[in-house]
C-alpha cells in the first residue's frame, strides 16, 4: 500500500508518543482492540499501516505482530511482520516462540507498556536499562556522587535515551 505525506501527518496527529514504551493510538480502536486507520480510500489496520511506512509493503500472507502484546500500539519498533506459516509453525517452539512468551525480565519487572524497550527483535526492561545506564553514567562521574545519592539522577537518566 502507497501512502502520501499527507497520510502520515494524519497517522500521527492521532497517537500518544511517549519516547519509551508503547505508541498509544488515541484515535479509533476497533472490536478487536487494533487501532484502525483510513488511507488510500481503504481502512486498515494502523500498527500495520505504519510497518508498512517504515519496512516496505507486508504480503497478504503476513501478518503484523505487536512484540508489546498492546494492540493499539504503533511504535514501529515494537511490530514484526510474521508470515502466517511461520506464525503457526515456528512460534510454537524453538527460541522466539521463548522469546515472545517473556513476560518478565530476568530481574522480574514486568514487560508492560512504558516497561518495554525493544532493541533488535529483543525485550529489554526499561528499568533494568535506566539502573545500569544510571550506573554507567556514576562510574563516569565520580565528582557527582553526592548529588546522585540525593536522587538528582533521575531527571539527568531519562534524558540519556
Ligand atoms: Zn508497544
Ligand atoms: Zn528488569
Amino acid at each position: 500500500m502507497a501512502s502520501s505525506q499527507e497520510d502520515q501527518m494524519r497517522f500521527w496527529s492521532k497517537v500518544d508518543k511517549q519516547f519509551l514504551g508503547c505508541w498509544l493510538w488515541s484515535s479509533t480502536v476497533g472490536k478487536k482492540g487494533y487501532a484502525s486507520f483510513r488511507a488510500q480510500g481503504k481502512t486498515s489496520t494502523a500498527h500495520r499501516f505504519i510497518y508498512q511506512v517504515f519496512n516496505g509493503p507486508v504480503g497478504k500472507d503476513s501478518h503484523v505482530d505487536h512484540l508489546c502484546r498492546v494492540r493499539h500500539c504503533v511504535n514501529p519498533s515494537h511490530l514484526e511482520a510474521v508470515s502466517l506459516h511461520e506464525n503457526v509453525v515456528v512460534r510454537g517452539q524453538g527460541l522466539s516462540a521463548e522469546n515472545s512468551r517473556k513476560t518478565h525480565c530476568k530481574n522480574g519487572h514486568e514487560f508492560t507498556g512504558k516497561n518495554l524497550s525493544v532493541v533488535n527483535g529483543g525485550r529489554r526492561c526499561v528499568t533494568c536499562l535506566n539502573k545500569k545506564q544510571r550506573e554507567k553514567w556514576r562510574d563516569n562521574n565520580p565528582g557527582l556522587k553526592t548529588r546522585i545519592l540525593r536522587g538528582h539522577v533521575s531527571e539527568v537518566s531519562s534524558e540519556v535515551y
